[in-house]
């Protein structure tokens, strides 16, 4: 089916008069980020942006697209495993008794609109590791129950993009409730489930034609141009078999250890616990955080930091996400969206990295 360019508005009333809080892609600090919104005016129409290595920005064009540009630094991952998320509270009585009360974030009907198929498969991942093994995550459970996910296939994608190498992009396949193509006067969009089907009854659509479908097919041949691609070797095996290489030591002498990579990194979910105690000294507070495999404290146990050094840290990184994470997951933990690559300020290329064993191999 196909909606007008001037109906988008409605789909963010419907969204809102079913309760839902429409959460949508907006400018803030040079990128696009998703954040609450309630008009179409708040979208970034008209802008593109210009994604290489440690470098993004924005530009204004004539456009009167909404969604003509690739992922900023985050989509899905903070709505669903927060980047601070309170877990329990102590109390101490005057008689020194102490109680413990969880607090298990109320639910909240949330649509996120403008999820790209990148992200989508990002969740998929973290689903398993959340809700598909022995312990349920209920915080997570909480957030994911309640969402709805309205996405848009990818146009352009950006120079760090390589989602067509890993099989995760850019166009959805499943995983999300409502699909749109952005064309030229407005959108295809195609319901994958019942809450979809109930959004779509409410609006005002009209039938998709040959010219709609062949505007669609040609965006989707321009998105799986994609500059960058994983290497084609046994990536598992060699990452595995080449732990003592000095290419963790040449990048080490670049990386920072920021940890930026893992922060945007939509699959990551290392996490840390913090207790905040109150001034009186009778209560306090448990978060659980998003950690680093990059930070000291990630690899200290019992006196010893196990990774000290970054190239450790490093080989860590790649290791888990495109190694080890098979055994855990049955897939690669990287879905190609490029962020990391983005990300990193001192620019260095998750496919690159991979590349350079293979070209020391053959000298
Ligand atoms: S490793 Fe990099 S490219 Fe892959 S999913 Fe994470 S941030 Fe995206
Ligand atoms: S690879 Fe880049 S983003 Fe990641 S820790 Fe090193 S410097 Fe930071």
């Amino acid at each position: 089916m196909f909606f007008r360019t001037d109906h988008l508005q409605q789909l963010l009333n419907t969204l809102s008069s079913k309760g839902y809080c429409c959460i949508g892609p907006q400018i803030r600090d040079g990128a696009i980020i998703y954040d609450e919104i309630h008009s179409t005016d708040q979208l970034p129409q008209g802008f593109s942006d210009q994604q290489v290595p440690g470098s993004y920005s924005l530009s204004q064009n004539s456009s009167l697209k909404f969604f003509d540009w690739a992922n900023g630094p985050q989509a899905i991952k903070p709505h669903l495993f927060a980047a601070r998320e309170k877990i329990w509270q102590s109390a101490q009585d005057a008689d020194g008794k102490i109680t413990f009360n969880t607090t298990e974030p109320e639910p909240r009907l949330i649509a996120i609109i403008g999820a790209r198929a990148c992200d989508i498969a990002a969740m998929k991942i973290q689903d398993q590791h959340f809700l598909e093994q022995e312990f349920v995550d209920p915080y997570y459970k909480i957030h994911r129950e309640n969402l709805l996910l309205v996405a848009v296939n990818c146009s352009h994608p950006a120079d760090t993009c390589f989602c067509y190498s890993t099989g995760d992009g850019p166009f959805v396949e499943d995983g999300a409730d409502l699909v749109l193509t952005e064309l030229d006067q407005g959108f295809l969009i195609d319901a994958h489930t019942e809450p979809g089907n109930k959004i779509l009854e409410a609006l005002t659509l009209e039938n998709d034609t040959a010219e709609h479908l062949e505007q669609a097919a040609s965006i989707k041949t321009n998105a799986c141009k994609q500059k960058r691609s994983l290497p084609e070797f046994d990536i598992k095996k060699r990452l595995l078999s080449e732990l003592k290489n000095g290419i963790w030591h040449d990048i080490a002498t670049k990386c920072l250890s920021c940890g930026n990579c893992t922060s945007v990194c939509p699959t990551c979910f290392c996490h840390s616990e913090a207790d905040v105690p109150e001034l009186d000294g009778k209560s306090s507070t448990h978060y659980r955080q998003w950690d680093s495999c990059f930070s000291q404290g990630h690899s200290y146990i019992h006196g010893i930091t196990i990774r000290s050094e970054t190239s450790q840290r490093y080989r860590q990184w790649l290791t888990h996400k495109f190694a080890s994470w098979h055994e855990q997951y049955g897939r690669s933990g990287c879905v190609g969206c490029g962020r990391c690559i983005t990300w990193c300020p001192v620019g260095i290329d998750v496919t690159e990295s991979l590349k350079n064993f293979e070209e020391r191999r053959r000298g």
